[in-house]
């Protein structure tokens, strides 16, 4: 087993993208701290060097203590992924407002809870790095994908933001925005007629092959790359994606 003394923490880190990133970095001998709502679903995947907590990310303080608390056992945050998320999609003219605040919620106001969690340190050591897990849908309008455009083009618009201002102290602010991929996340949806004209549309594309593990390599790939490498933004979709 590999050994490597920096803390990479991940949220989301439960199902998806966040569970395959968590099993990534644990390969390479990272010391984890792994944050979503279902905690049993984390401490199954028995990783060494590895703390899971139960935070809601729209929570800064818990969200914060667990971040302190696996500070003080590893060393600071090296590298922090913001990818926790919720897709609700609706119909803007029908669609319950409650959906539209969990997903800004959550997409938005728990990156950024994120983001000002680690920054201050990662400035005061010149080095660190944050990526932000956005969407294509961050880039591009999808139909009934209102709510979650706003808060995924939030994410690439603040992570912009970030990069800039961090630019000057070493810290890397990247995004990544990945197209249909397989995972928990269409099953959020509580629109039956939405969910089956969206599996519809992924049968009309050809296929779904790019895996969650596809993303996880990823932004891992993008981490390793030197400090003084900022791979800013990165689409990654299906090659017989097409929109
Ligand atoms: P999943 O639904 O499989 O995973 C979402 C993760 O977010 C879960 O671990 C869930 O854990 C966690 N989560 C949700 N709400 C909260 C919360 N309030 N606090 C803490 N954790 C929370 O989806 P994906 O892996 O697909 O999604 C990961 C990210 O990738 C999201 O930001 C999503 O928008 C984005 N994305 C996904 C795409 C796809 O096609 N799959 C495409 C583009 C972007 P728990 O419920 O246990 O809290």
């Amino acid at each position: 087993m590999k050994t490597n003394n920096r803390l990479i923490v991940i949220t989301g880190a439960s199902s998806g993208f966040g569970l395959e990133m968590a099993k990534e970095f644990a390969n390479d001998g990272y010391s984890l701290l792994l944050l979503a709502r279902r905690v049993e679903k984390m401490e199954a995947l028995q990783l060494p060097n590895t703390m899971c907590r139960k935070v809601d990310v729209t929570n800064k303080e818990e969200f914060e203590v667990a971040v302190r608390e696996a500070e003080l056992e590893y060393g600071k945050t090296d590298l922090i992924v913001n990818n926790a998320g919720m897709m609700l999609l609706g119909d803007i003219a029908t669609q319950d407002a409650k959906e539209w605040k969990t997903m800004l919620d959550v997409n938005v106001m728990g990156v950024m809870n994120g983001m000002q969690i680690v920054m201050n340190d990662m400035k005061d050591r010149k080095s660190g790095t944050i990526i932000n897990v956005s969407s294509i849908a961050g880039v591009q309008a999808f139909g009934n994908h209102a709510a979650y455009c706003a808060s995924k083009f939030g994410v690439t618009g603040l992570t912009r933001v970030a990069r800039g201002e961090m630019a000057a102290h070493n810290v890397r602010v990247l995004s990544i925005m990945p197209g249909a991929v397989n995972t928990e996340l269409l099953g959020h949806t509580t629109d039956p007629n939405i969910i089956e004209g969206y599996n519809n549309w992924k049968e009309s594309v050809g296929a779904v092959n790019i895996t969650a593990n596809d993303v996880a390599k990823t932004i891992k790939y993008a981490y390793q790359l030197p400090q003084s490498v900022s791979l800013r933004e990165i689409i990654i979709t299906d090659t017989m994606q097409d929109a």
